[in-house]
């Protein structure tokens, strides 16, 4: 792979806004700040947040075993993708590959931008279809998505025809994390080193129990990273997201907690969910939600919302018929659900 023929042109040649902040963030000493037009009566939030969130990327770092300039931040994984869109896929030009049935926002993010999509269905227990991937490359594609584990299969994707893909494919892999904390699989953060082209997403909006806070983290090698820092909106992370990550990622006790009570609680649906005559079919998930196969998707998802309980109906998703999606939630949501799924 060629690092610097993947990044458009635009982005090469443009220079990122240089913030008030960014030469002096780092420094402790005794500074009066007269350069930002900010307010000067301190009430916690007067100033700036700062631009590079070092104290927040120094923690996931710390967590990851990686190095802090391996990291960029993101308002949720959804700006993280956009930033990777606009400095690597020329509008009108470039194309990317997705597997379908997959997270939305690939698509519409394609489409945003005027960047051609291909998309290669995944086979029927949901795994990539190498063959088929490796024939969907074009000289113009820039980047591939793999969603492992995906939404809405919930299942993780096969490591060795992830490897194929990272060896075959000439512009960036991006693996979307977002359920890495639901699963015993490795994550492939392990595998950066490895892989030039490799592009890692998690978010702190599932198992972290954080999604109104948007907080999107991106990790690849250093080149990467500089490419996105530079074109990235330089306040992106506001002050309270950054402390609220940081005080999440410190004590994570709450969260492996309840971590371990939603996955009981998973295992407990799943057997509900198989004394049910018209579920036809569980897929296997390594998320916070469950696929499943009903006798008609539109009837069950408009009897479950006309008594109050709302879940995803996927059936004009690729490979998806009759398909409903639905998180697990807390003990008593789940009670809930089963009682009214055993009067329909
Ligand atoms: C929920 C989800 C995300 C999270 O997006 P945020 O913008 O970080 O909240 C990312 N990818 C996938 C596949 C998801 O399902």
């Amino acid at each position: 792979m060629n690092l610097n023929k993947l990044i458009r042109p635009a982005v090469k040649a443009m220079k990122s806004y240089s913030s008030a902040r960014d030469e002096f963030e780092s420094q402790d000493k005794d500074l009066v700040f007269l350069d930002a037009n900010e307010n000067p009566f301190p009430n916690g939030l007067n100033r700036y947040p700062d631009p590079q969130q070092m104290q927040l990327k120094n923690k996931l770092a710390a967590l990851k075993g990686l190095r802090p300039s391996q990291i960029l931040c993101g308002n949720g994984s959804d700006e993280v993708l956009d930033l990777i869109f606009r400095a690597f896929c020329e509008p009108n030009e470039d194309g990317i590959i997705t597997l379908t049935p997959t997270y939305g926002m690939y698509a519409v993010l394609a489409n945003l931008n005027g960047i051609q999509q291909q998309c290669v269905s995944l086979t029927a227990d949901f795994q990539i279809d190498v063959p088929a991937v490796l024939n969907a490359i074009r000289p113009n594609s820039k980047l591939l998505f793999i969603c492992s584990p995906n939404n809405p299969s919930g299942n993780v994707m096969s490591r060795t025809a992830i490897k194929e893909i990272l060896k075959a494919f000439k512009g960036l892999v991006v693996i979307d994390e977002a359920y890495i904390d639901f699963t015993d699989t490795e994550s492939w953060l392990e595998d950066l080193s490895e892989h030039p082209n490799l592009v890692v997403t998690q978010t702190l909006s599932k198992a972290y129990g954080l999604a109104g806070i948007r907080l999107g983290i991106c990790y690849a090698t250093e080149e990467i990273i500089a490419v996105l820092n530079k074109i990235k909106p330089p306040y992106n992370i506001n002050s309270l997201t950054q402390k609220a990550a940081i005080s999440a990622i410190s004590q994570r006790e709450n969260t492996k907690q309840q971590l371990k009570t939603i996955l009981d609680q998973r295992t407990k649906l799943i057997r509900e969910f198989k004394k049910i005559a018209w579920i036809e079919k569980l897929y296997p998930t390594d998320a916070n939600f469950i696929l499943i196969r009903v006798d008609n998707a539109n009837l069950r998802y408009e009897q479950l919302k006309n008594k109050g309980i709302i879940v995803r109906n996927r059936t004009r998703e690729d490979g998806c018929t009759n398909c409903l999606r639905i998180t697990v939630g807390t003990a008593e949501e789940n009670k809930r659900l089963i009682n009214t799924l055993n009067t329909l």
